[in-house]
């Protein structure tokens, strides 16, 4: 055998995913087809997020027991929230859960007896899934918007998704739309966050009432709802048309809580995105297809990276994972 020939893939094989997040984490199994490609969810399981430095053993101890009521697999994958660095395995910062600089790649690994593991920033996961698995498939170019919490997003440029060398990239809940305007949680004042979050729509209407209870009221026709509804489209279109002007996108998927609303959201967002477009080509803008499960099978995804392709040699699982396989035919057979 040739450096160069191919090794045997060791395919049909399985994974698992796990979505930490703030109130709970979540997984599911996949089994990977002798093609490469991923099976359907199984076994999904749920598991309340203790806070604090207890996480990281909560969440090694959530795999471990899974493992051993499911059976073995052949590679982790992990999507934390917050700040991640996915090349080097580390969760850097985080709120909920209330973390900092915690090796999370290597802890979950050594927990599991040497398994693979990968770690992936949640938002960025997601958005690997809409583009391999839901509604961004065979787009090369777009943009995946999450309006839950916080605003998210994760960017794929030429097939590849972009982590930034500060692995940063993507975070246009932080663009600013309003330079004089309440201060984020970010430091700086006015960015997208403030609008269009649940949170953010939420404190502008105030009054005690959910952005779910807002998108009901504006649809009703209350005219306070209907304001700050209307705000949270005209600053999301402002931040969206930034991205397109820059970076000429295919496709911009929008989930999260907020994107639930559907056609009241995405109607008026396509309408105000394309009064403001001149020279440049309006995307598609869609509604995101995996819902809350789109984390745990992007979970599912990176951890799929880390076994070799049918006839190509493994890569290094230190390697940046979701850069390693950026082909749009890895759909769910
Ligand atoms: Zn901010």
């Amino acid at each position: 055998m040739s450096p160069t020939a191919a090794r045997p893939a060791p395919y049909p094989a399985r994974v698992l995913g796990i979505d930490v997040g703030g109130t709970s984490m979540k997984a599911a199994f996949r089994s990977v087809h002798a093609d490469g490609l991923l099976g359907a969810a199984e076994h999904p399981a749920r598991r309340p997020t203790p806070s604090g430095a207890e996480t990281a053993d909560a969440l090694g101890a959530f795999a471990a027991e899974l493992i051993a009521a499911h059976g073995p697999v052949d590679a982790v994958g992990i999507g934390a929230p917050g700040i991640v660095d996915d090349v080097a395995g580390v969760a850097e910062y985080s709120v909920a859960p209330a973390w900092a600089d915690v090796p999370l790649r290597a802890l979950v690994a050594e927990r599991l007896g040497g398994t693979p593991v990968a770690l992936g920033h949640d938002v960025r996961l997601g958005g690997l899934a809409e583009g391999r698995l839901g509604a961004a498939a065979g787009s090369r170019d777009y943009l995946f918007v999450a309006l839950g919490t916080g605003v998210g997003g994760m960017l794929c440029l030429d097939g590849v998704p972009r982590l930034g060398p500060h692995h940063r990239a993507g975070e246009i809940g932080h663009v600013v739309i309003d330079p004089g305007g309440e201060p984020c949680g970010c430091g700086q004042r006015g960015c997208l966050e403030n609008f269009a979050s649940a949170t953010g729509i939420a404190h502008r209407h105030g009054a005690g009432a959910t952005a779910h209870e807002v998108a009901r009221l504006a649809a009703e026709g209350d005219p306070r709802a209907g304001e700050v509804w209307s705000q949270a489209v005209e600053a999301l279109a402002v931040a969206l048309v930034g991205a397109i002007t820059l970076l000429d996108l295919d496709v911009i998927v929008v989930g999260g809580g907020v994107a639930k609303a559907g056609e009241q959201l995405l109607g008026p967002l396509r309408a105000a995105v394309g009064a403001r477009l001149s020279f440049q080509r309006p995307p598609r803008i869609v509604q995101a297809a995996l819902g809350d499960e789109a984390a745990v099978a992007g979970a599912a995804l990176i951890a799929l990276d880390l076994l070799p392709s049918p006839g190509v040699p493994p890569v290094a699982h230190t390697a940046a994972p979701m850069a390693a396989r950026t082909e749009s035919k890895d759909l769910i057979s």
